[in-house]
């Protein structure tokens, strides 16, 4: 228990206080910290499932209509070379050629060119319309390379509906082997508008479309300039290709935004689809708490500081006062010279140490009623202030203690000082206080005198002396200066050795 109190005591320090108004914020600190951290991983967890997700949903759906539509064109390259379709009148060959065909809303034209690019035949039109494909990329593809299978062109504007589509075809070979012609199917780009206009991907998501040598064939938020554009050269987009599918944060070549790019070919057709979360909406829900939370944290942390200083600061006043007014209690308050309380813990003190003299003075101001008689109360005070100075003036030790006792009378303690030593320090205090005057009323040098009793024990002497024993001893030597006239110092006769050292001696003698 009293361990624990000493703890108690030892911990309430302002020191402690100081030590802990650091450590405290600094743990809140670390530890909202670490909770933010966590938080934001969080945030691009979640931003990364979400956009993974979508890819995931977004890839299967483009792949399974561009397999639905290369079904259209096998079926009509298969149609066109089955025995008598050639025979045909041009409604029933249109219907056998076109008898797979698709009939989605987002299927674009279909039609079938000849070896010199003429429309062949027509899906929605016999006889079929007119046109000229020899001048299209995926014209001039499949003439010169027969191992293309499905080839997806460049966005483009269709001649026939005037929309936006992205063209698919397959080339028609003769029974020969050589080109007889090509296969044209094509995705209306509203299907991939209608498609990721239902994900909303905040302020500065997109969802994009590309084409393996880099052509951008949609965006989402739709902005038609974007279509068309190549973007083969972007380090973003090198990685598309380079890596088929993946994750990672770059910026944008497009507008310079930094996003989180979820990314993938779609099926294993020369498509690149990502979507991109801007980095900023990611994070923006967490900064909005790491703010909310940080300035929490930073309002709590200047607070225990504060309250910690305060309290320090108050414990540090409190301990002040408390060394002041211990200081106080052991002070006279007309002299500023030690009290009868320091003299006491003075001598408990000086008399611990054994082997050592101690001697002890009592001053007795002489006739000093008459002062206060003559020149007042106040002067009397004046007197009394000067004789402590004079006192204060015949000591050099650091050890030697100078108090006042009582009204005017004064005492000082003389540790390590035999009876001739404090003889000495006697003499000194009748010369000082010769020299004390008051010339504004008349007392001049020579006016105050001093009567000293001196009491001491030796360092070889048995020190069982009580405080009452010296003080008694002194005492009855100052009895004795003023019986002898005053202005002068005695000694009081050396102790006789106590009974027990006595004995202790006679053991001595006798043993040796
Ligand atoms: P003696 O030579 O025998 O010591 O004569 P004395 O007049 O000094 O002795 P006495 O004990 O008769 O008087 C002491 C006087 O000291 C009485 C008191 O009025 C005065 N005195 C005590 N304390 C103070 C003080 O703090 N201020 C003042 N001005 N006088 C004090
Ligand atoms: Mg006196
Ligand atoms: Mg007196």
């Amino acid at each position: 228990m009293a361990s624990l109190i000493r703890l108690y005591r030892r911990l309430n320090s302002a020191h402690t206080w100081i030590v802990l108004s650091v450590l405290a914020p600094i743990g809140m600190v670390v530890v909202s910290s670490l909770m933010l951290l966590d938080l934001r991983q969080d945030a691009w967890e979640k931003a990364d499932q979400t956009s993974k997700n979508l890819l995931q949903v977004l890839e299967r759906d483009i792949a399974r209509t561009v397999e639905l539509y290369d079904l259209s064109l096998r079926g009509a390259v298969d149609s066109l070379h089955a025995p008598g379709v050639a025979q045909l009148s041009p409604e029933l060959r249109q219907l056998v050629i076109f008898d797979r065909a698709s009939t989605a809303r987002d299927l674009g034209v279909m039609i079938i060119l000849d070896e010199r690019g003429d429309i062949a035949a027509d899906l929605d039109a016999v006889p079929p319309r007119k046109g000229n494909y020899v001048d299209r990329d995926y014209f001039r593809v499949h003439r010169t390379r027969g191992d293309l299978g499905l080839f997806i062109g460049q966005p483009l504007i269709s001649r026939l509906t005037g929309e936006r589509m992205l063209p698919f075809s397959r080339r028609i070979n003769k029974t020969d082997g050589t080109f007889g012609g090509v296969v044209l199917g094509s995705v209306k780009l509203s299907y991939f508008t209608h498609l990721f206009s239902q994900i909303s991907l905040g302020r500065a998501g997109a969802i994009n479309l590309y084409l393996r040598d880099g052509t951008r064939v949609m965006r989402q938020p739709y902005v038609e300039s974007d279509i068309g554009k190549n973007i083969a050269d972007a380090p973003t987009f090198e990685r598309f290709v380079r890596e088929n599918s993946g994750t990672f944060v770059g910026t944008s070549v497009r507008d310079g935004i930094e996003r989180h790019y979820n990314f993938t070919r779609v099926g294993d057709l020369p498509l690149v689809l990502n979507v991109a979360l801007s980095v900023d909406e990611i994070e923006a829900d967490w900064r909005l708490k790491a703010l909310v939370i940080g300035g929490i944290v930073l309002l709590l942390c200047g607070l225990t500081i504060t309250l910690s200083l305060l309290f320090s600061r108050e414990l540090r006043r409190r301990t002040a006062m408390q060394a002041e007014f211990a200081k106080l209690s052991k002070t006279d308050g007309l002299t500023g010279l030690p009290n009868r309380r320091a003299f006491e813990a003075g001598f408990a003190e000086a008399s611990g140490y054994h082997g050592r003299p101690l001697s002890l003075l009592i001053v007795d101001a002489d006739h000093f009623k008459h002062f206060n008689d003559s020149h007042g109360h106040q002067i009397g005070d004046d007197v009394l202030k000067g004789l402590a100075q004079c006192l204060s003036a015949s000591v050099h030790r650091p050890q030697d203690l100078v108090c006042r006792v009582g009204g005017e009378e004064f005492t000082l303690l003389l540790p390590d000082t035999d009876q001739a030593g404090a003889l000495r320090i006697a003499e000194k205090v009748h010369a000082e206080v010769s020299t004390l005057a008051i010339g504004s009323v008349g007392i001049g040098a020579g006016a105050v005198t001093v009567s000293i009793g001196l009491a001491s024990v030796t360092s070889t002497q048995e020190r069982d002396t009580s405080l009452t024993d010296l003080y008694r001893r002194a005492d009855a030597a100052l009895y004795e200066a003023k019986e002898g006239g005053r202005n002068q110092t005695r000694c009081a006769a050396m102790p006789v050795a106590s009974a027990a050292a006595q004995k202790r001696l006679l053991q001595l003698v006798s043993t040796s």
